[in-house]
């Protein structure tokens, strides 16, 4: 006879299958020293197992009785809580033996003792009886005693009780209760006993578990459950409310199926649970029964996941019942949930909007010298006319309204480990063959004049360089030849010792008129011809400097009123020494974009100085994103609200400013990285805009920058920017819009300011076409919502993303660079190559002079290390720029630190990788329509210009061995806080992948960590927890990655800075601004001094001791990577959910779950994050 015993020893549970006598002799004597009496009894009721116990009932109730007292009295007293054992024994046989079975009150006894066993041990010794098949015998129970007539109704309560204890705890639940026939036996027992409710209780406690699977779900809906529960749904009582709140529970998890959510929609149950809900909501005046409200709530929560729940709902008038209700809710704070979870159906519901646009695709068009074979470029141009891509053209498909009939609970997650980079160590280690010919890269070897310059010829200082033309590079670039032949040098070149390095210059038919009227001077003798970069020509700058003598104060003035009234520039010459405006405008010429911009944003006439306060990340207001949804939902409740006007609009091309009666605010973005596509009012004070697509592609928005004007003073208005694509944004944690005000420019204070109220980013109700949305169906787009009032009247106002630089800026800072030279340093700019779009990329060379002529000091001089750096491939990241500035200021500054900066490296800066897509306003692609970033591994000479010859430098570096030290891409990131860097570790990629590979016969220099360790010491932005140095398949063709792999640079970086702020260092809880950016950019060169020290070091051992003392104080080691999980944004009390994605059946908005679900998330965004959506 086989006999199981469960013995609790000291919170151990013991399992033995008692095959002979001795064992478990051996072991309750060992295990249970004391507790003799109950051992005893114990010991009697193993002895009368089997047909003892059926021909003995009676002795068999007395001795469970016993046991079960024994242990009730020792669970009360204090002594069983040590280690003196308490235990059980279970004897299953005597239950399946048709007679001993049968005797309820013998399996009551057993029940209780079990249940009184796992009350105790917090839910552990409940994993155990799990584990050792403890729920089926349960269920055997459950059959065995339903088949009874009638069943013994305690004994059911008992076995419910037990289940919904023992539930939760195992995984397979469902499935075990569905094969062994216990569902039915539940729901059978629930169908007859619907007025019992005692024992409905217990029972809707299964219920709500065996929904786990949803095969279950289905199988119940079939059995009639889900109208069973509608039954117990009743309207506003005082009676049963447990009940109701258990039955409610239970019909919500039944209606996570689909299947049973169409048979709720069918039978008519959206209206009726309406209803219920707002008779709960009349009658529970005193929010007694708020878990009954929110249980209604979810029902429809679950059922509107299908179309056609979403369907009955607006047909039920549910948006307005639901808004009205929670508008009563909103004052009191404890009602939050459901004010949440309404929220949350209603944006569900709300009707898919279309954005008011023709076509997603940019409005603008370039037309490429090929179009790639395969890619989303040759997708959009194969793309039928016609069709309209905004929207699906039906969204019929959005979702099957049916279930898989799958159980997923057996499925183990399995992880496809081995076809990645991640895992795959041959593909990690860096391959050494640059896989090309030289004679193909002989052609670049122009470009390192400084490898082989002898200056034995001529004077040091003054000798010119001649700088071929980067046309010679490459003959299959031909489309743009044709403009480079007729270029003429522009002012940028003048300079005497610089090297002439020819631009095109526009041709006739391109040259924008209005430019050549900019003549604003800071001379108050020249009169003012420029017109406001506005093509209103009835908006002049007379009109403008008419006012600001009053308003502002402005000082010297003299020609005030009137056309042709002088506008002052403000003299920023002292404070911005690389900025000059007449010289911006004269780079504004040689400027190409695809829309022929011919107007200059003020902001980049004037320039920036940065503020001298501080401004701190803006403190979230509770409440912010659900009041904005609720404003959202109004347009719908009180449509005669809505204005509807456009006022903005590139897609009328010949007047995309529509004039109006002063009504409006006034918008423009047609100037150099502008990109606002369209304005609408929608409410008195309130717009709607949508950005343009970058150009040859249909999405990629997120940067935007455009002007504002016709303002009143001391009014509240609220932009939307409607087509936001990324899942969340540093909005919702602190980060402001930036706002440059003509008028305070002019009053001396031309600068960016931090500004925005009521910001946040959320899902909105505009359908995001599955073309846009990589095939996915359903999807929507994201607002972000920031109000602001205006402090000045007719004032002239910018807003964008961040800190805009144009490539005209940088062509103006290049030359005032170049002014900078002295005879000790050695200054050469060269032009890489042309991009599509007619601009010139240009190539810095940085160094310092040799000593002298002597061979030691030339030699010295040739064989400086390499610094190769590059910023901006994605135009989107301005905040690249600025670090790059604050690192070419410095390059070429007197300090003596930057000296012997000078003196240590040979630098090789690309200090603008994307001009065209920094031009045309894109935010992450080139002309070609392709994020630039991730073409490294195989770029093509025609699409991808700057990245091919960039990557052809680096591969002839490589073939004359002198591939650079450290190579670094500067990208801005638009989701994480602080600076830091991505760089390249095979150790800790393998650690990261987890894969059982002998990481241990893995030897790697540590020397990539240095100089990210060196940065976050001397660096306050930079933040060594965020820096990362595994190696992603997603970032394979990052040029991080193929410098590493390919050109084998072992310290090969990503440096990512914040678009938002600091959480750590001396800049915590601050926004970062162009002054720590740049301060950034001047550290990272003090930083590359010290590595300069530190790989000195002779003894190289020693090295790799300080190195590997770096590692050891950094990062403790808490994962073997530095892969950063912690959170880097704080939590709010504020539900932000993102997940109302219609056909999301996980989502688990309610705000128990919803702050773990948004964390998870939170993650995961920040793990596929980084580069990949954001951005490398
Ligand atoms: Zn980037």
């Amino acid at each position: 006879m086989r006999v199981l015993f469960f013995f609790f020893v000291s919170e151990v549970f013991i399992f033995i299958s008692l095959a002979d006598d001795m064992r478990w002799v051996s072991c309750y004597s060992i295990c249970v020293p004391s507790n003799s009496r109950v051992l005893m009894l114990l010991g009697q009721l193993e002895r009368m197992n089997g047909e003892a116990m059926m021909r003995d009932v009676e002795t068999a109730r007395q001795v469970t009785a016993k046991i079960f007292h024994l242990i009730q009295t020792q669970g009360e007293s204090k002594h069983t809580q040590n280690d003196n054992a308490l235990y059980c024994t279970f004897h299953r046989r005597v239950l399946s033996l048709p007679q001993s079975t049968r005797d309820v009150q013998t399996t009551l006894n057993i029940l209780y003792i079990l249940s009184e066993l796992l009350t105790v041990g917090e839910g552990r010794r409940v994993g155990v009886f799990v584990s050792k098949g403890g729920t089926g015998i349960l269920f055997q129970i459950l059959i065995t005693t339903s088949k009874e007539l009638p069943p013994s109704e305690e004994l059911m309560l008992q076995l419910h009780s037990l289940l919904a204890k023992v539930g939760p705890k195992d995984r397979k639940f469902g499935v075990k209760a569905r094969l062994s026939g216990a569902l039915n036996a539940t729901v059978n027992l629930t169908k007859q006993n619907l007025q019992n409710t005692k024992l409905l209780l217990p029972s809707h406690n299964v219920v709500r578990l065996y929904w786990n699977s949803t095969v279950n779900a289905i199988s119940l809906g079939k059995n009639g459950v889900v109208e069973l529960m509608f039954k117990i749904v009743v309207p506003f009582s005082k009676k049963n409310t447990s009940l109701l709140k258990v039955a409610l529970d239970a019909l919500g998890a039944l209606l996570k199926s689909k299947t049973n959510a169409r048979r709720a929609v069918d039978a008519g149950h959206v209206h009726v649970l309406l209803a219920l809900y707002q008779d709960w909501h009349h009658n529970d005046t005193r929010h007694r029964h708020m878990l009954i409200r929110k249980g209604l709530l979810v029902c429809l929560r679950n059922i509107t996941n299908i179309k056609l729940g979403r369907k009955a709902f607006i047909d039920a008038d549910g948006m307005r019942i639901l808004y009205y209700s929670s508008t009563e809710c909103l004052p009191v704070r404890t009602l939050d949930p459901l004010v949440n979870t309404s929220s949350l159906i209603m944006r569900k519901c709300f009707p898919k909007n279309r954005l008011p646009l023709p076509t997603i695709k940019s409005a603008f068009h370039y037309q490429l010298p090929h179009v790639p074979a395969v890619g989303p470029v040759a997708q959009l141009y194969s793309q039928p006319l016609g069709v309209d891509d905004v929207v699906d053209e039906s969204d019929d498909n959005e979702e099957t309204d049916a279930d898989t009939e799958n159980d997923t609970d057996n499925e183990e997650d399995e992880k496809d480990q081995h076809t990645d980079i991640e895992t795959d160590l041959n593909k990690l280690h860096p391959k050494k063959n640059p896989g090309r010919p030289f004679e193909e890269l002989k052609v670049y070897e122009r470009f390192f004049l400084e490898l082989s310059e002898d200056f034995q010829v001529s004077n040091l200082s003054t000798r010119p360089i001649i700088v071929p033309t980067a046309q010679a590079l490459s003959p299959k670039h031909v489309p743009i030849t044709s403009c480079q032949e007729d270029c003429n040098p522009t002012k940028a070149e003048r300079a005497p010792p610089s090297p002439s390095v020819p631009t095109p210059a526009p041709p006739a038919s391109l040259t924008p008129l209005e430019l050549d009227t900019i003549h604003l001077t800071k001379d108050q003798d020249r009169k003012e011809e420029a017109r406001i970069p506005s093509p209103d020509t009835h908006t002049t700058l007379s009109s403008l400097t008419s006012n600001w003598g009053s308003d502002c104060g402005s000082e010297g003035t003299e020609d005030e009123g009137g056309e042709g009234a002088v506008l002052e520039v403000p003299d920023t010459a002292l404070l911005l020494p690389l900025h000059d405006p007449d010289l911006y405008v004269e780079m504004v010429k040689g400027t190409h974009s695809v829309p022929q911009y011919a107007e200059v944003a003020y902001p980049d006439y004037f320039g920036h100085i940065a503020p001298t306060f501080r401004e701190p990340l803006q403190e979230r207001v509770y409440g912010v994103q659900r009041s904005k949804i609720f404003q959202d939902i109004e347009r719908l409740i009180h449509p005669n609200d809505i204005v509807d006007k456009v006022v903005y609009d590139l897609d009328i091309p010949s007047c995309p400013v529509i004039e109006d009666n002063g009504e409006s605010l006034k918008f423009n973005s047609q100037f150099e990285s502008g990109n606002l596509r369209k304005a609408v009012q929608m409410r008195k004070y309130e717009y709607d805009l949508v950005l343009n697509s970058d150009i040859n592609s249909n999405h990629y928005h997120q940067w935007f920058y455009f002007e504002v004007s016709g303002m009143r003073v001391g009014t509240t208005y609220r932009f939307n920017i409607i087509n936001s694509e990324k899942s969340n944004s540093q909005f919702n944690y602190g980060m402001q819009v930036l706002m440059y005000s003509v008028q305070e420019a002019i009053s001396g204070r031309p600068r960016w300011v931090r500004t925005g109220t009521d910001i946040c980013y959320y899902k909105n109700h505009f359908a995001r076409s599955s073309i846009a949305a990589g095939g996915q169906k359903g999807k929507s787009y994201y607002t972000m919502t920031f109000s602001t009032s205006f402090s000045h009247k007719d004032d002239v106002c910018y807003f964008a993303y961040h800190y805009p630089y144009t490539y005209s800026t940088l062509k103006m800072h290049l030359s005032k660079l170049e002014a900078l030279r002295t005879p000790q340093i050695y200054l050469r700019r060269d032009v890489l190559c042309e991009t599509l779009g007619g601009n010139s990329c240009p190539l810095l060379t940085i160094t310092a002079m040799p000593e002298s002529n002597s061979n030691d000091h030339i030699c010295q001089f040739r064989n400086r290390p390499l610094i190769f750096l590059s910023a901006r491939v994605h135009p989107g990241e301005t905040n690249a720029s600025w670090v790059m500035k604050g690192t070419l200021e410095f390059l070429m500054g007197t300090s003596p630190l930057a000296a012997s900066l000078r003196e240590a490296y040979i630098f090789k800066i690309v200090p603008m990788l994307n001009p065209d897509g920094v031009v045309n306003g894109n935010h992450r692609c080139s002309l070609s329509g392709e994020d630039l970033n991730r073409q490294w591994q195989n770029p093509n000479p025609e699409l991808h210009p700057t990245i091919y010859h960039t990557k052809s430098l680096l591969q002839y570096l490589a073939h004359i061995q002198r591939a650079p030290l450290v190579f670094c891409d500067y990208h801005g990131h638009s989701r994480k806080k602080n600076v830091f860097m991505y760089g390249c570790s095979v150790k800790e990629t393998v650690w990261q992948s987890n894969i059982s590979a002998t990481s241990s016969d893995l030897h790697e220099d540590l020397g990539y960590r240095a100089l990210p360790k060196i940065l976050s010491q001397i660096a306050p932005a930079f933040s060594m927890a965020s820096c990362s140095f595994v190696v992603e398949r997603s970032k394979e063709s990052t040029a991080r990655v193929v410098v590493w792999r390919e050109i084998g640079v072992q310290r090969s970086y990503t440096m990512e800075s914040t678009l938002c702020g600091c959480d750590q260092g001396k800049y915590k809880g601050l926004q970062i601004g162009t002054r720590e950016l740049e301060e950034m950019g001047a550290q990272f060169c003090v930083a590359l001094l010290r590595l300069k020290r530190l790989t000195g070091i002779r003894n190289h051992q020693h090295l790799l001791d300080l190195e590997s003392d770096i590692i050891g104080t950094q990062s403790k080691v808490v994962s073997p990577t530095t892969y950063v999980v912690e959170e880097d944004e704080p939590s709010f009390l504020e539900e932000i959910d993102y997940s109302a994605e219609s056909n999301d059946e996980d989502a688990e908005p309610e705000i128990e779950h919803g702050i773990e679900v948004q964390e998870n998330a939170n993650h995961l965004d920040r793990l596929s994050d980084c580069e990949t959506n954001h951005k490398d």
